[in-house]
């Protein structure tokens, strides 16, 4: 099909709406294989925008290219859990392989192999995505048959079904995994008690936003119903992409009801006719079967007009890609992205409750969130407030990698211990566990009593092990590589401190790290802290500073001196100039001190 027609096609499904950019560019990437500079000039008349606003939403998106990679185009992942189970190797040995240069393509353009942020695959790396799709427990066996596959030219279309299977490893399960409710039950029940009741019980259930900054869900809701607005929205942020979470990934693939469901009852309950779910990008294997599911939905009349035959209740949920942003995990991103454009964060107040996506009142909730309001409107507030602490009600699911026996799902009830958990999955000697991603903290083996909950440790599920023979400075080394990756460079504390924070932290792992250097990093860190406009600023040094602080000997090992040393090798910043030159000789070399 020609990209005129394409591109036309698409955007008749979407009225021509210029919001619909982003999901127009994602169809054009995975139909074309980039976004050429044809399809651009089509985009920016159709849709009276500027070319250059297009290159700028496709620059900012990491899975969007405005030039070619060829027809097999693979993203290894590089979460600090892959790491640890071999990817940076298997990432030579495929690039041996296959001849290519990472992040190059090769020179018969038909294969490019890179590195990508967190798959959401932790609990079965190294993982990695082959034009969009996931591919899980790599090792040599799997890279040599991909690589045959590739030089046979084999369409990915025809390659074994058995090397894209996703397991969902539920390893424990408590009030949400064992609820055995039917489709419907929750809606029957807005329908049956009234939506002002049902909000009642969702307040009083004590639910808080399980995406990690806790907000109390029916507050959120009642905030946005009390809104003066003729439309209101429903977003379901499925957009997890904080290193070490894939929760979300099994709730959608095997809870996928209940998480529309809630989002059914939301809009029930505020007055929403539209809702959408944001899913990562990584998760494109899931979208057929939520599209299908959906549509199962609509033809049971649990979703679409006048639901479960109640006049005026109607209400249609739609899922848009999200394209490799991190960012777009903070809520006021992810509705920039929503509306097609570049996920730089809002500056907030006002809040998405009052103006939120296309400038309506919008509740974002995450899906483990919409899953627990399902169901608590079926079985009500104290069914879930009684499990849990006073202020961390109900149960919370955790997504467990790294070093232990059984990597995978364990949802327990808010208040169980550190101690516990590292029990339950098989972790020994253990030396450290990183709660809640890149940005979370770092726990040292002397608080493992400590409990998960808002109020002591607070995770939107990411919970990554370390035994004793890890060195935690490749961790703090990855996260810092991570954030510079993800800033998304509106703001100078987090894109410049960023950077700074990396090239230190690099210079500590290379060993050329002075006392002084230590001190800088401090200072970095709590600048980014004060002065970044948002949460990703202000917790990118978390990994830095908690680690500096609880965990002083990773940094001391690794200083060579205490005086100062210059963090680059001026001499061999030079080569490229002496390559030039043809020169060699001593004198255009950088004299060293003997
Ligand atoms: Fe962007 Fe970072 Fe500033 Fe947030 S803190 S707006 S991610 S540059």
């Amino acid at each position: 099909m020609s990209i005129n027609k394409f591109i036309s096609d698409y955007l008749a499904t979407a009225d021509y709406r210029s919001g619909y950019l982003l999901q127009c560019l994602y169809e054009i990437q995975y139909q074309y294989g980039c976004i050429s500079q044809q399809a651009i000039k089509l985009l920016a008349e159709k849709l009276s925008l500027s070319e250059a606003h297009i290159h700028g939403v496709i620059g900012f998106y990491a899975f969007l290219h405005d030039s070619p990679r060829g027809p097999y185009d693979i993203l290894i992942s590089d979460s600090i859990t892959d790491h640890m189970l071999g990817s940076r190797e298997l990432l030579d040995s495929l690039c041996d392989k296959l001849g290519v240069t990472p992040g190059i393509p090769r020179e018969d353009g038909r294969v490019t192999v890179n590195t990508t942020s967190c798959t959401g695959m932790c609990d079965q790396g190294p993982a990695m995505l082959v034009n969009g799709w996931t591919i899980t427990l790599l090792d040599e066996n799997r890279i040599e048959n991909i690589s045959k596959l590739i030089e046979a030219n084999t369409d990915i279309e025809q390659w074994p079904r058995e090397i894209f299977q996703v397991t969902d490893n539920i390893y424990r399960r408590d009030l949400l995994l064992t609820d055995e409710s039917y489709n419907g039950d929750a809606l029957k029940s807005l329908i049956k008690q009234g939506d002002e009741h049902i909000l009642e019980q969702i307040i009083a259930s004590g639910l808080r936003g399980r995406g990690g900054a806790g907000f109390t869900t029916g507050l959120k809701w009642r905030f946005c119903k009390q809104a003066t607005a003729d439309l209101r929205y429903v977003v379901c942020n499925a957009d997890e992409g904080e290193p070490g979470t894939f929760k979300d990934r099994v709730l959608l693939n095997t809870y996928a009801d209940k998480v529309f469901e809630g989002m059914t009852v939301c809009a029930g309950i505020i007055g929403a006719t539209e809702g959408l779910l944001y899913l990562r990008g990584e998760y494109r294997y899931l979208r057929e079967p939520l599209e299908q599911i959906l549509q199962d939905r609509r033809e049971t009349g649990l979703l679409g007009k006048n639901i479960l035959g109640e006049e005026g209740f109607d209400f249609d949920i739609e899922i848009h890609m999200g394209a490799g942003a991190y960012i777009c995990g903070e809520e006021s991103s992810l509705i920039e992205s929503l509306e097609g454009k570049r996920g730089i964060p809002r500056k907030r107040p006002p809040f998405p409750v009052t103006h939120g996506y296309q400038n309506k009142p919008t509740v974002v909730n995450n899906v483990e969130t919409f899953m627990a309001a399902a169901l608590i409107a079926i079985h009500g507030a104290d069914w879930f407030n009684t499990t849990g602490t006073k202020e961390s009600t109900g149960t919370k699911l955790l997504s467990i990698s790294g070093d232990c026996e059984r990597p995978g799902i364990y949802e327990y009830p808010f208040g169980v211990s550190i101690q516990q958990i590292l029990q339950d999955c098989g972790a020994k000697d253990v030396q450290a566990v990183q709660v809640a991603g890149a940005a979370g903290f770092t726990i040292p083996a002397e608080e493992f009593e400590r409990c998960i909950a808002f109020e002591d440790v607070s995770t939107g599920g990411s919970f990554m092990v370390f035994n004793q023979q890890r060195d935690l400075l490749d961790m703090v080394q990855n996260f810092a590589h991570f954030f510079v990756h993800e800033s998304c460079g509106f703001c100078t504390p987090c894109r410049v401190g960023s950077v700074l924070m990396k090239d230190l932290v690099d210079k500590v792992h290379a060993g050329h790290a002075g006392r002084y250097d230590l001190g800088e990093m401090q200072k970095i860190g709590q600048l980014m802290r004060s002065s970044s406009h948002c949460g990703l600023g202000t917790t990118a040094p978390n990994p830095v500073l908690d680690t500096l602080s609880k965990f002083p000997h990773i940094y001391e090992e690794h200083l060579k001196q205490s005086s100062y040393e210059p963090a680059f090798d001026l001499d061999a910043a030079l080569q490229d100039s002496r390559d030039i030159t043809g020169r060699d000789d001593a004198g255009a070399h950088i004299g060293t001190e003997s």
